[in-house]
Order: C-alpha cells, then structure tokens, then sequence
C-alpha cells in the first residue's frame, strides 16, 4: 500500500538517522576525481556512498528494477526536504546521473539498461558529454565528427571540444555523424569507452585555475554496433531529450547554492553592522534580500514544474526559462557574495586569503559559465520564443 506523504517523512527522517553518519554533516558531494591528488574519501564517506546506493535514493525516482529508488516526484521532494534537515547530501552525481541515465530509462534497449544504469547508480562509473565541436556548440546540429558504418563496426573519426572531464571519465556519450547529406537527421548517439585505443582527452584550463574540460580527439576508434542508442539517424531527438535532462538537472542543482544561507552571515562579517544590529550597507542589504526573494521564487517555481510532471503534464516546456532563471539567480549570489568580501575577493590563489575567501573567488570565476553550459542564454531565449511564444524562427 502507497505511504501518505507524513508516513513517508517519518520513514526518510528515521532511515537517515540511521544511516547518514553524524560527521559529514554539512558535507557535499565530492567528484571522486576532483579529490586533491593521494587524498581519499573518508570512511564514512564511503560508507555513505554504499548505503545510498544500495537503498537507491541517489535516484530516487529511478526504477528499482535498475537500482534506483522508485520513488514518486512528491516523495523524492520530501526525501530531499529531510535530508537538508539532517545537514545529509547525495553522495552519488555526475553526468551519468544528471544526463545519460534518465535518457538510456527512454531510449535505451534492456542490454543497453541492464548494463550501464546500476554502474552509475552506484556511482561505479564516470560518463562526459561528447556534444560541442569546435564550430558546433549553439548550432550543435553542424557537428561533423564522422561515424562510419564497417559492417561489424562503426569508425569515429572527430574532434570535440569542452568535454568536461573526458580525462577522468569511463565512458563518453556521444553525437556522431552518420550522414553528411542532412543536417539534424544525419547524427546518432553512441556510448563510447574512453580506454578504446584512438581516444585522447587534453585538459583545458579555465580562468579560475582549474582543469576540468578537455579537447577530445577521436582517431580511427572502433566502436561495437551493440553501443549505439536508438536508430542510426535518430540521435537528435535523442541529444534534445537528453539536453532537457541537463538544464533541469541545472537548475535544481542551483536551488541549493553554498552559500545562500551565508549571505547576511558574510556581510555582518565584512561590512560590519550599523548600531541597530543591520548589515551597515543600506543598499547592500535591499539587494541581499531582493536576491533572498528571488531565490525563494525560483525555488517555488522548480517546485510548480514537480507538480506539473507529478500530474502527468509536459514538464519540459519551461526548461528554458528555469535554466536562464537559475542560472541568474547562482550569478547574481556568487557577485553578491564577493562584492561583500571587498579587497579580500580579489585572490583565487595563493597565500593572503582564507580558504572560503579563495572558494568563493573562485566559484565567481566559475559562475560566468552558468549561462553558456547546457545551451547559452541566448538560445534558451531563442527556444522560448519559437517553442512557448510563437514567433518565427530567426
Ligand atoms: C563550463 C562548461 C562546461 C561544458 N561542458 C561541456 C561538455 O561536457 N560537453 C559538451 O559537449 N559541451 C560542453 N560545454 C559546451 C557548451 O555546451 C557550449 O559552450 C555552448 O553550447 C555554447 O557553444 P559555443 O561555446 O560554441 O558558443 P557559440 O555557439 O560560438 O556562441 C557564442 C555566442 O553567440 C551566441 N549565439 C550563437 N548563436 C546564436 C543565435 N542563433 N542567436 C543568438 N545568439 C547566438 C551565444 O549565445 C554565445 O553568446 C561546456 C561549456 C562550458 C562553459
């Protein structure tokens, strides 16, 4: 019998006090590979880890068929409500969750399920987005890196670009060109092994110092037929569902910004107070709040789209406008936060700056890119006035 919401609070709150361990309260998922070189998770890391995802709720709304937690869209909100409560988090992400997973559920045969969702479940396996080429990124559809049909085979020959860590991944999902007559119908989607011999990833480094996307060149890789998803040709439609997945992915993750808590915590610290005890900038503190509403208003309407796809509505029409939305709100709190920190969020390296003061430099840096990945603002603004308003195409 299906549990009422409050039944299943109690369930989530009593299974997290048993299982989260108190001393990564507060914590926050580590990419295995961003790891500081000879450093390890810690054991209650790992135990955490196994504990999700032996019970599924890194995807709670996966099947359990595949490992995941079979949960409605409501339970999983209340999941994530309670787990915020218990300072928990999800140990298990990366572009196989976020990505690849939901769209393999869709288009993916039952070898193609059985075989790679547990793995990213689990989180055994790291997956890279193989989509941008150099002269393919807004207009993806250009891509040219060929796939050619040997019989018992397919051939890549190709070059991508951005692929965030293709260096550290398992495997790649990828758009290939299966015909060069036509332009969105001639591409398909093939599951890629990084250890195949002809793929090589370079690391690119990004303004804020750090490494995690790459060129990646594909020199004569031979690829098993059986790794193809969908029909040859059909990878467009393929790549566009998957895209979806990605802006919503997105835009939830931005609901829970680091130091969205911390705003007027950090401000009192660095700006000081006046002699009624309120945060000593009359103008900063306006905008502090301004930017708390919107946070809250972006937050409500996440939750109106869960509503929508919970009631067996199309939830994927305003993907575009949560992603450009989302995407402003995280910008708009990384500028606050190191306008706040005045002369002390001028560093993103180097000695004279505290750790958080060098996180929160960096991630400032690393926010002007909320509003280029998963498709730039001004193609999401493009797709929502042909899609939602009707206008002609430009
Ligand atoms: C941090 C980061 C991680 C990324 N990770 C990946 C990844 O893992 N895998 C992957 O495949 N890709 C990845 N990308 C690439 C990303 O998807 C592309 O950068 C993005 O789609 C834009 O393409 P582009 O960079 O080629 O810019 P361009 O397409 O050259 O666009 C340049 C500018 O022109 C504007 N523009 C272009 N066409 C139009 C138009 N028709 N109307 C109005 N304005 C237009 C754009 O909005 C943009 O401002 C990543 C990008 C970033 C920044």
């Amino acid at each position: 019998m299906a549990l009422d919401e409050q039944q299943f609070r109690q369930q989530a709150q009593d299974w997290l006090t048993e299982n989260f361990p108190p001393s990564l309260r507060g914590g926050r998922f580590i990419m295995p590979h961003t790891q500081e070189e000879g450093s390890s998770p810690s054991a209650d890391y790992l135990l955490w880890k196994q504990r999700m995802a032996a019970k599924g709720w890194s995807v709670p709304t996966w099947p359990s068929e595949y490992g995941g937690g079979g949960l409605s869209i409501r339970q999983a909100e209340i999941l994530a409500e309670e787990m915020t409560r218990a300072g928990a988090f999800n140990p298990i992400g990366g572009l196989g969750i976020m990505m690849l997973g939901p769209t393999l559920l869709e288009y993916g045969n039952d070898e193609q399920k059985a075989r790679h969702i547990p793995p990213i479940v689990r989180g055994e396996v790291e997956w890279c987005q193989g989509f941008s080429e150099p002269g393919a990124g807004s207009d993806l559809a250009a891509l040219r890196t060929r796939c050619e049909d040997k019989g018992d085979h397919f051939l890549i020959n190709g070059q991508k670009i951005w692929t965030s860590f293709a260096h550290v991944s398992d495997w790649c999902f990828c758009l290939v060109r299966t015909d060069t007559s036509v332009k969105q119908a001639g591409i398909s989607f093939l599951l890629i092994d990084m250890k195949t011999p002809g793929v090589e990833a370079r690391p690119i480094e990004l303004i804020n110092g750090v490494s995690h996307f790459c060129e990646t060149f594909f020199t004569d890789v031979k690829v098993p037929k059986e790794n193809l998803v969908g029909r040859v040709n059909q990878g467009w439609e393929i790549a566009k569902r998957l895209l979806q997945h990605e802006r919503s992915g997105l835009s939830s993750q931005r609901n829970v910004a680091n130091v969205e808590q911390g705003l007027p915590h950090l401000a009192r610290e660095y700006v000081g107070t006046d002699d009624a005890g309120r945060i000593a900038d009359a103008d900063l503190r306006t905008r502090i709040v301004q930017h708390m509403m919107r946070q809250e208003a972006y937050g409500l309407a996440l939750k109106h789209r869960n509503a929508e796809i919970e009631a067996g509505q199309d939830g994927t029409a305003p993907m575009s406008s949560l992603k450009n939305l989302g995407a402003g709100v995280a910008q708009e709190l990384n500028e606050l936060a190191v306008e706040i920190l005045g002369h002390a969020g001028t560093g993103n390296r180097g000695p004279g700056f505290s750790n958080t003061e060098l996180e929160l430099t960096s991630g400032w840096l690393y926010s002007k890119c909320f509003s280029i990945y998963g498709g730039s603002h001004e193609i999401q603004n493009n797709i929502l006035a042909k899609r939602e308003l009707g206008l002609p195409g430009a």
